[in-house]
């Protein structure tokens, strides 16, 4: 660790962290020689430190490290070697789990109580579940005719690239890093220039667990600079994308340009929750202000649409009202915060400015709609009622605490209205009728759906969308295939038979 790399800064409970600001390549920090960006802290909208960031040639350097690695080291190395290998980094997290956390806080604005007990220690579970895995992939024997034995193997990609988003560093981190590790690839990660810093962190935590140099690469820098040389690499087999439907068809461009290679996109969301008039009404409001407002409305499965039956509109938005009023608001290091500010400058515009686009289009703002306090990208909670398809607030992914409410008469009609969006990335239904839940399930064109209740994962459960929301699986079994190509073995026996 080289001076030049590390620096301290103060977060706002008081205590000191130390954070790298390097690139980690080849189990080293070294400097980039893209423009140092500056990361900021969205809580109080103050520099928290500069980054250096990756140019064309230090992509190159991440590269030929990684593919050096898994031509020579890594793909020698035992299954359970790999496994034991991850199941170290999962320690190490544990040991430094607050770290991390306050990394994500300061860096992101997510509380730091979240942080802690959500996206890392749920990350964590990510190593440890991919990393059991690692010993037990493998082909089948196939028989063809009684002269020849026919199997199939399972093997790694080569290096893969990974590209991710700011809204849960770490957590994504782990989506791509665990399963690209465990099924015997290497791998160029390059995080959101917005929030680098956990995912530096990283990079100390890989070389104390033992792994190879060049195993695991991160590095940080724009998208239409480190990230466009990344996903236009000819050496990198699979691009592992999360963030925008935009940057993902631009991702698939320079993938069609570059080698074909293979991708996995996982993209932007207008999830739809519907309320049936049958349902446990308050158990609904609960869940259904989850789904929208944890993490500040920044996910992409966020259920920022909610259709309810007409019969119960009125009751249900009472819930959900007082519901969203329990929300405490704060500063991410406050241990009871529950709501940070918006991640930047820039969203926290697009949103007010969605406000006025929803008043515009005639919706009715029945809850916040304003900035919440006077430091900070911090913005109240907003609820908007008399909501239509056709208007943008219904259509537009807005990605903040921001939720768009129409009614619906029939089952039949509400399902129309949720699958009307360009994307598919998950849905709910809340129902006491098993019939109905079946029948809105089977129907909503969306790669998950959530009955009774909101934004539950798990590490064995796949994630990924359909339409526009892209496509691929993370997480769970179905993960080992995005990462893995299947070649197939075809022996002639040359004894007599
Ligand atoms: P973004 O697309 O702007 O950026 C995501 C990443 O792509 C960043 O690291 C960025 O630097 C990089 N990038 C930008 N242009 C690029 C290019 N031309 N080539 C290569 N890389 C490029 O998204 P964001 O604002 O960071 O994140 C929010 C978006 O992510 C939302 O749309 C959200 O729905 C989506 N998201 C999806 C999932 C999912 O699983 N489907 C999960 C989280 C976030």
């Amino acid at each position: 660790m080289s001076q030049a790399d590390i620096q301290t800064i103060r977060l706002s409970n008081g205590k000191d962290a130390k954070v790298h600001t390097q690139l980690f390549i080849n189990n080293e920090f070294v400097a980039g020689h893209g423009p140092l960006i500056e990361t900021i802290n969205p809580a109080n909208e103050e520099v928290i430190c500069k980054v250096h960031s990756a140019d064309e040639n230090d992509v190159n350097l991440a590269v030929e490290s990684a593919y050096k690695c898994y031509y020579e080291t890594w793909r020698k190395v035992a299954p359970a070697e790999r496994g034991r290998l991850i199941h170290k980094l999962a320690d190490l997290m544990e040991r430094d789990k607050d770290e991390l956390a306050m990394l994500d806080a300061v860096d992101n604005g997510k509380a730091f109580a979240v942080a802690r007990d959500v996206d890392v220690t749920e990350s964590i579970g990510c190593y440890r579940y991919f990393a059991g895995w690692a010993d037990k992939i493998h082909g089948k024997t196939i028989d063809t005719t009684f002269d020849k034995v026919c199997y199939t193997r399972h093997e790694a990609l080569g290096v893969v690239g990974a590209v991710i988003p700011w809204n849960y560093p770490t957590m994504m981190a782990a989506w791509k890093f665990a399963p690209a590790l465990a099924t015997g690839n290497t791998i160029v990660m390059k995080s959101s220039e917005v929030t680098p810093l956990s995912t530096l962190k990283f990079g100390e935590l890989v070389k104390e667990a033992g792994f190879p140099a060049g195993c695991v690469n991160i590095i940080t820098g724009y998208g239409h600079t480190t990230g466009n040389y990344l996903s236009g690499h000819p050496k990198i087999s699979k691009m592992a994308f999360t963030g925008s439907t935009v940057t993902g068809r631009k991702i698939m461009e320079s993938s069609a340009h570059s080698n074909l290679k293979k991708l996995q996109l996982e993209l932007g969301g207008k999830s739809a929750q519907i309320v049936c008039a049958d349902a446990d009404l308050e158990s609904a409001a609960v869940w259904a202000c989850g789904g929208i407002f944890n993490n500040h409305g920044q996910s992409c499965n966020a259920g920022s649409r909610i259709f309810v039956d007409e019969k119960v509109h009125d009751k249900f938005l009472e819930l959900f009202i007082a519901e969203t009023k329990k929300i405490v608001i704060g500063d991410p290091f406050n241990e009871d915060t529950f709501q940070g500010p918006q991640i930047n400058k820039s969203q926290f515009d697009k949103i007010l400015n969605y406000v006025k686009i929803g008043q515009e289009e005639g919706a009715v703002l029945a809850y916040g709609g304003k900035r919440w306090g006077d430091k900070g990208y911090y913005i109240e909670p907003t609820i908007f009622t008399h909501c239509k398809n056709s208007n943008r607030i219904m259509r537009e992914e807005i990605f903040g605490p921001f939720v768009s409410i129409g009614t619906f008469k029939t089952i039949e009609e509400a399902i129309d209205l949720a699958n009307d969006s360009d994307y598919g990335l998950a849905g709910g239904v809340y129902t006491s009728d098993l019939d109905t839940s079946i029948k809105v399930t089977n129907e909503l064109q969306a790669g998950t759906v959530w009955v009774n209740c909101y934004d539950v994962f798990d590490q064995s459960t796949p994630f990924g969308g359909y339409k526009q929301s892209g496509f691929g699986k993370e997480l769970g079994k179905y993960a080992l295939h995005e990462y893995t190509q299947v070649k197939v073995v075809k022996i002639q026996r040359l004894s007599k038979i």
